[in-house]
């Protein structure tokens, strides 16, 4: 396992009773895990030959941009809807209760464009899946997903299955 690990806070019953949150913002402030988090989420793209990064709003953001900025890549955000100024696709998704959607600029995903999606972390996979639709739709290939932490109990590996996904804490 990551050494990355010591740096996730766990808060019990957030945001409701039951579920455990895992908090990546303790790995964030300090100097040491942002380091050990970006590299390592860095290294999991290994010789995959791609284009840009994608990244999800809003802490894919975090782990995206500095992986983006390291290897000289673009980085192209997918936000929640209604908050990207160009001409977007959009694509929705449900969630445990209600649905989301999510949009990137049309644009900047050309037809053979090879990205790879970053996010924080796979709980149902949902979200990722939805990221998947929304880029390949507009004709670019995902060829790698990267995230930091994986809640593996919730098995939203088996919603991604099209492209290698890439966690580096995984829990049970
Ligand atoms: P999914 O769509 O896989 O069910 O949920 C993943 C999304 O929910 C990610 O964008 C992630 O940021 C957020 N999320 C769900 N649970 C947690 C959690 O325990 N910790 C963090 N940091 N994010 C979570």
């Amino acid at each position: 396992m990551s050494k990355v690990e010591q740096y996730i806070t766990s808060i019990p019953d957030y945001p409701k009773a039951g579920i455990i949150f895992r908090d990546i913002t303790s790995v964030l402030k300090d100097a040491d895990g942002l380091r050990l988090a970006v590299d390592e989420m860095t290294a999991k793209i290994g010789d995959t030959e791609f284009d840009a990064i994608v990244g999800l709003e809003s802490r894919g953001f975090l782990f995206g941009m500095p992986m983006a900025y390291n290897l000289h890549k673009a980085f192209i955000p997918v936000r929640k809807s209604g908050k990207l100024p160009r001409a977007t696709s959009r694509i929705a998704y449900d969630l445990e209760y209600g649905s989301a959607e999510i949009e990137v600029h049309r644009e900047d995903i050309t037809p053979g464009l090879r990205v790879v999606i970053v996010d924080d972390l796979i709980a149902t996979g949902g979200t990722l899946e939805a990221a998947v639709h929304l880029v390949e739709q507009l004709g670019a290939k995902v060829v790698k997903i990267v995230c930091l932490l994986e809640l593996k109990g919730l098995h939203g590996r088996d919603r991604l299955t099209s492209c290698p996904t890439e966690a580096v804490v995984s829990y049970e």
